[in-house]
């Protein structure tokens, strides 16, 4: 019998908050035993090209992808496009209405930090000297280095979470705009890490309602640092909806070790994969 194939359908590189390169990035999976993997950038496609050179090189299977940000409920829920064609019209005003929307976030955010104190012209600075659209997780980046916090979630914590002085609260598009631009493209919607929403378990399944019936087909089923109890509750999940399921390490940077890429995933044999008759 074949070995199962090592799939790894949510992954970051530096074109967001992940710290390698494209190219990097499949390198990287290649040598940890990834034979299939997307490149889910948070509101960009930028990295695809690179990723797709890399594959080719390094002959691992690339599903072309993206991670929306969309609102629902007043909550930021993420939404993985997979097999997606980047050049789709739609999708391309959406991403870039998204940076514009990142941009001017961050510099508000950064107004706000300079109000109690911190050095928010600074800071803006640094994020936007790094490559990529800009994203919190750089931000916590710039903070760290420049000795204002201890550790990376300190600066959500203390600084950018919801009710903290630096959140500025931001409007993304709802889903069915953010599933609408997916579908338009040629791809599959899958939701992302459902466990990772603080939402009681009725509006939990009020979110994959309105999500299934705005034309998204898949749930992540296991998602990077999840236990056993969180698989359970998206398998059931996933059930009652009709949903296929996906899975993915949410890799960001080889210096969380606890969660590598391709880290042998496997999903319960009641739930139809995601890739079922789209993987050569
Ligand atoms: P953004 O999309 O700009 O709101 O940034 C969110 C990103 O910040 C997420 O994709 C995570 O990578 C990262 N993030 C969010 N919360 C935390 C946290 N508590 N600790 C570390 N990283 C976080
Ligand atoms: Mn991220
Ligand atoms: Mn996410
Ligand atoms: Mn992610």
């Amino acid at each position: 019998m074949n070995a199962p194939l090592n799939i790894d359908l949510h992954t970051h590189s530096n074109c967001s908050d992940g710290v390698l390169t494209p190219a990097e990035l499949v390198a990287h999976a290649a040598a940890a035993g990834v034979h299939v993997m997307a490149l889910t950038d948070h509101d960009s496609v930028a990295g695809l090209d690179a990723a797709r050179s890399a594959a080719n090189e390094f002959r691992v299977g690339l599903v072309p992808g993206v991670e929306i940000s969309s609102s629902w409920r007043a909550q930021a829920i993420h939404v993985l496009g997979l097999w997606i064609d980047p050049a789709a019209a739609t999708l391309r005003d959406m991403l870039r209405s998204q940076a514009e929307l990142r941009r001017v976030r961050m510099r508000g955010i950064c107004t706000r930090l300079e109000k109690i104190g911190l050095p928010g012209a600074a800071l803006l600075g640094a994020v936007e000297a790094q490559p990529g659209i800009p994203t919190r997780s750089h931000l916590a980046a710039a903070l760290l280095a420049a000795g204002h916090i201890a550790r990376i979630d300190e600066a959500f914590r203390k600084y950018l979470g919801k009710g903290k002085p630096g959140h500025v609260p931001i409007e993304w598009p709802a889903l069915p705009q953010v599933i609408g631009a997916i579908l338009s493209a040629g791809g599959v919607a899958v939701l992302a890490h459902p466990g990772r929403y603080l939402l009681s378990g009725g509006a939990r399944q009020r979110l994959l309602a309105d999500f299934t019936a705005a034309g998204g087909t898949g749930l992540e089923i296991m998602s990077g640092g999840n236990g056993a109890q969180h698989v359970e509750a998206s398998t059931v999940l996933a059930l009652k909806y009709g949903l296929a399921g996906s899975v993915g390490s949410d890799f960001h940077s080889p210096q969380f070790v606890w969660n590598p890429l391709g880290r042998s995933l496997k999903l319960p044999d009641c739930i139809t994969p995601v890739w079922r008759g789209l993987l050569p």
